[in-house]
């Protein structure tokens, strides 16, 4: 998908959840049908073992798995890593749900912790973490609050991200130059 698409599409789900332009959005109160999200620290589907590992030592090489519960994959369940910030776990949910929205399917074959799955492709990951980026921060917001000269910290506060995933943002919008200030100017000959 184009960029443009990619907004268009965050925008008309943000529209059909019945968001106001700027609203924020917490994906942590979406329920999307047919899908469970099961947290890592609360979850009962693994044993105390790996849930040791996953919460410690591999807590750093993941953030979410996705679950096909059929062979359609049209029913799932999302283990979302709760160790990361609540800020990281809202992107990576949304990120998800945006996977699953999408119809990507699980193809490519990862070594993840030690052990091998199943992943998107890279084009539908930076199309599902593009979308969830753009659901979160909506376009007209972000180039509002920029243009008033409000840091990524300020921004990521109102919208309950993290300041990262604003300057992502901020870059994707070709805001970047204006964020910091940078001032351009032609030589007079
Ligand atoms: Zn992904």
């Amino acid at each position: 998908m184009s960029k443009e698409e990619l907004e268009q599409t965050a925008e008309a789900f943000r529209k059909d959840l019945g968001l106001k332009k700027n609203d924020p959005l917490d994906p942590f109160h979406l329920s999307v049908d047919s899908v469970v999200v099961e947290r890592l620290r609360t979850s009962s589907c693994i044993d105390a073992k790996t849930k040791r590992i996953l919460a410690g030592p591999a807590c750093g090489e993941w953030s979410a798995m996705s679950v096909p519960l059929n062979a359609d994959q049209d029913s799932w369940v999302v283990f979302l890593n709760d160790c990361h910030t609540i800020e990281r776990q809202r992107v990576t949910l949304l990120e998800e749900y945006w996977h699953i929205l999408s119809g990507h399917k699980l193809t490519k074959i990862a070594k993840i912790a030690g052990a091998f799955g199943r992943t998107y492709d890279s084009a539908e990951e930076h199309d599902a973490y593009f979308l969830a980026s753009a659901t979160l921060l909506p376009r007209d917001a972000v180039k509002r609050m920029v243009s008033e000269g409000k840091g990524a910290a300020h921004i990521a506060a109102t919208y309950g991200t993290s300041p990262e995933l604003v300057e992502y943002r901020i870059k994707r919008l070709g805001l970047w130059r204006e964020h910091v200030g940078k001032k351009v100017s032609l030589s007079t000959p």
